[in-house]
């Protein structure tokens, strides 16, 4: 019995132990269909919509491709050819004409859901971000009090109140991506005892604070007057924290969790889904897709090919569902419906 052979891959005369071929199965785009573990359905992306009030501040997003600033009028038409394209998931970024202190005002988003509720029947469900930034006079996720230090419980009563409208309007899920504490439950309480016991929480669980925010926050005119977000946000070195918050989420109610930004949190996605036992999903932020975009633009990726490989690199990383400024582009780049 021949334990050891010569070789083909070497010009030595000495035997050696022969390498394992692992390319044999990568040979051919069948052979490589084959052993792939991941793939997914273009049901399982979720495309952002950002509605802004005034329609003075639509038009293109700076670093987005594809991507718009929508007023209320023209959301619709956008929606609708989304719903064609086969998107069945969206998450919708409210974006007032004023910002306030406080007292702040959804009638525009929610005429925005209500119309767009009532096309989409059951062929998408709309999400809702809900957090005050895009509201707040100082761009910041929480309410401060008259010293400037966080005002928790006032916070918490200005979500409550921004979840209930959305719900109310008919939002199918409620998205809270202000990383306060105790959000979850507070929210959880609002919506169950207001009749909104079926409306999910999908929770910004594992949220940090990062560079990659950059061409949202022009598109959500959100950027903090004062100070950073790292208050609140997670710091990018603390790996407990991520679960904890993510467990902490899950224990208050959540139905869904979420990494942000998603390609940098790779390591977080499956435990995090393990230790709730809840599907997680990865945002792709702004600067992340922005990062993709400005590859190809400069020649070096292909932008289609690697915004598939940035999707399956989440997917193999054990998302549930990918959040992604591309969502719209998911039927052109070959994914199946559902
Ligand atoms: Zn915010």
């Amino acid at each position: 019995m021949l334990d050891r052979v010569v070789s083909p891959l070497t010009t030595s005369r000495e035997p050696v132990a022969p390498p394992r071929r692992l390319q044999r199965l990568r040979r051919t785009a069948s052979l490589r269909d084959l052993v792939a573990e991941t793939g997914f359905t273009q049901s399982q992306l979720i495309q952002p919509l950002f509605i802004v009030e005034d329609p003075a501040g639509a038009g293109a997003i700076p670093g987005l491709p594809g991507n718009a600033r929508l007023s209320p009028g023209t959301a619709s038409a956008q929606f609708e050819r989304d719903l064609e394209a086969g998107v069945q998931q969206f998450i919708l970024f409210p974006v007032p004409a004023r910002k306030h202190a406080h007292d702040f005002d959804p009638a525009f988003i929610c005429e925005a859901i209500a119309t767009l509720r009532r096309r989409a029947g059951e062929d998408a469900s709309l999400w809702l971000d809900t957090c005050l930034c895009s509201y707040s006079h100082d761009g910041h996720c929480c309410l401060h009090d008259a010293r400037g230090e966080q005002d928790l419980p006032a916070t918490l009563d200005a979500l409550a109140g921004l979840a209930l409208a959305y719900a109310a309007a008919g939002a199918d899920g409620i998205a809270p991506s202000d990383m306060n504490d105790g959000r979850v439950a507070a929210l959880r309480l609002a919506l169950d005892s207001a009749g909104h016991d079926l409306v999910p929480i999908m929770s910004y669980s594992a949220k940090f604070a990062s560079q990659l925010y950059g061409p949202f926050r022009g598109a959500a005119n959100s950027a903090p007057t004062h100070g950073d977000r790292r208050r609140y946000q997670i710091d990018v070195r603390a790996r407990r924290d991520a679960l904890a918050s993510s467990q902490r989420c899950a224990a208050e109610g959540a139905d869904l969790l979420m990494v942000k930004p998603g390609m940098s949190s790779l390591d977080l996605i499956q435990p995090i889904a393990t230790a709730t036992g809840l599907a997680v999903g990865a945002y792709q932020v702004s600067g992340e897709y922005a990062a993709l975009a400005l590859l190809a633009r400069e020649g070096f990726a292909d932008f289609d090919l690697a915004l598939l490989e940035s999707w399956h690199a989440l997917r193999r990383g054990g998302a549930a569902f990918i959040i992604t400024y591309g969502a719209r582009l998911g039927r052109a780049l070959g994914l199946a419906a559902r």
